[in-house]
């Protein structure tokens, strides 16, 4: 089913307010499998209101409309749809008497324009309100129909769910949908050279959309699969997910709603190993994550902030020749504070961090956002060196991502 959203308000046209309602339906109306084909928002005018909705009648099998059912001189909802279909207007006496009691519980002075909300174009039948005075309405059109709701939101969206949906699913009977998602979520590649890798998927074929999240430093897959039968919408969704694992196996850390230190928690605690974190330009933001999970004491050991040449001297036993010669920012440096804490800890494993987050201590060989990450066991080290270009926050935030990127795939042997 195609559905027409119209917000109708000057105060929509001129910026004052958000469109909060829209989003509401839209999202909603995925919810239920339907497409939302076309969003529009339009002043309190006759004639653009009736404009809008002989265009969005073409498109669609349903407009749901919110505004101006109001009692003041402004809200013309009602009589503009009742105009754009030359229909007459009828008074509701349940409605009215509804209102009357209303304004005599709440002891409000009867004015006569309240009536206003009690009428109704002919053919349209009412849609109550439980949280205000103004009901909304539906109104069949050649098969077709048009909801009306008012545009307080909490009015709105009770409605919407209570009496819109409801109406809807009765007048256009569907087969049961099942819908079903998969987030995957991935590191290391551009929003871009993710789509690029996937592209030549015929997702359209399985029945499955697919759109893209950047959570930074983070970029997140979202494929949705639709069908009427459940294991069909499994396998489809199951196949879309294979092709994109192949393209992009080495950047993936996790699938549904794991986060990447609880696919590490996961690792080091079923290989039952322990590790410690020295952090210089990360600033302890490394062992924070970490200690994002419950159950960390498991496996970190501890997490030191070696920030100055003293600190991974005195701490680490990086000699004072390799800094001098080297840097505090360099290979050398980083494999050796990765060595020094796993000692000191007396850990299975060492991660460190080194490099330039900014905005200043850059320098041409070696600008800000230059990052020497290094992991070490009984066996090995490995160094990793990445140029990221964002102010100092980001900076911080993807040095101690691709951190804890590079202990996975350690972790899993997928380092060289
Ligand atoms: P009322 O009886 O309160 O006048 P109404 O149906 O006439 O209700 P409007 O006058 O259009 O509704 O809007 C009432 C309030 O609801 C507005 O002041 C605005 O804050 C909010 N509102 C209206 N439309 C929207 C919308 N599309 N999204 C979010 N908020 C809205
Ligand atoms: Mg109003």
């Amino acid at each position: 089913m195609r559905i027409g959203i119209l917000t109708i308000g000057n105060e929509l046209m001129n910026g004052r307010i958000a469109d909060t309602n829209a989003s509401f339906i839209a999202r909603e109306a995925n919810q239920q499998g339907w497409t939302v084909e076309a969003i529009m928002s339009v002043s309190d005018d006759f004639t653009a209101i009736k404009d809008r909705l002989d265009y969005l009648l073409s498109l669609t099998d349903a407009i749901i409309c919110s505004g101006g059912l109001g009692p003041t001189a402004d809200d013309i909802t009602t009589e503009a749809i009742a105009k754009a279909f030359g229909l007459p207007l009828y008074m509701d006496e349940n409605v009215l008497n509804y209102i009357k009691d209303i304004f005599t519980k709440f002891n409000f002075r009867w004015v006569e324009n309240n009536v206003k909300q009690a009428m109704f174009p002919q053919g349209a039948e009412v849609i109550p309100n439980a949280r205000g005075t103004a009901p909304g309405f539906c109104l069949p059109i050649n098969g077709k129909l048009i909801f009306v709701v008012p545009g307080v939101p909490a009015e709105a969206k009770l409605m919407i769910t209570n009496g819109v949906f409801p109406a809807l699913r009765k007048h256009f009977p569907q087969e049961e949908l099942y819908i079903v998602k998969q987030t995957i979520r991935t590191f290391g590649l551009g929003e871009a050279a993710v789509d690029d890798r996937v592209k030549d998927i015929d997702f359209n074929s399985l029945g499955v959309s697919i759109g893209f999240y950047p959570v930074f430093p983070e970029n997140h897959i979202v494929l949705i699969a639709q069908s009427n039968h459940r294991e069909e919408a499994q396998k489809n969704l199951q196949q879309a997910q294979d092709e994109v694992t192949a393209r992009l196996q080495n950047y993936i850390f996790a699938f549904g709603e794991q986060t990447l230190e609880e696919v590490i928690a996961g690792i080091l605690t079923a290989k039952k190993l322990t590790i410690a974190v020295a952090e210089s330009c990360t600033g302890g933001m490394i062992s924070s994550r970490l200690t994002d999970v419950s159950g960390s004491s498991n496996y970190l050991e501890r997490g030191l902030v070696t920030y100055s040449n003293a600190a991974k001297i005195s701490m680490l036993g990086v000699p004072a020749e390799i800094i001098e010669k080297h840097g505090a920012v360099s290979e050398e440096t980083a494999r050796l504070m990765a060595e020094g804490v796993r000692k000191l800890a007396g850990t299975n494993l060492g991660l460190a961090s080194t490099g330039i987050a900014g905005p200043t201590g850059g320098n041409k060989e070696k600008p800000v956002g230059t990052v020497y990450l290094a992991v070490a066991d009984s066996k090995q080290t490995v160094c990793r060196h990445y140029a990221y270009r964002w102010d100092r926050k980001r900076n911080k935030e993807v040095f101690t991502e691709a951190a804890l990127f590079l202990l996975k795939n350690f972790l899993e042997g997928k380092h060289s």
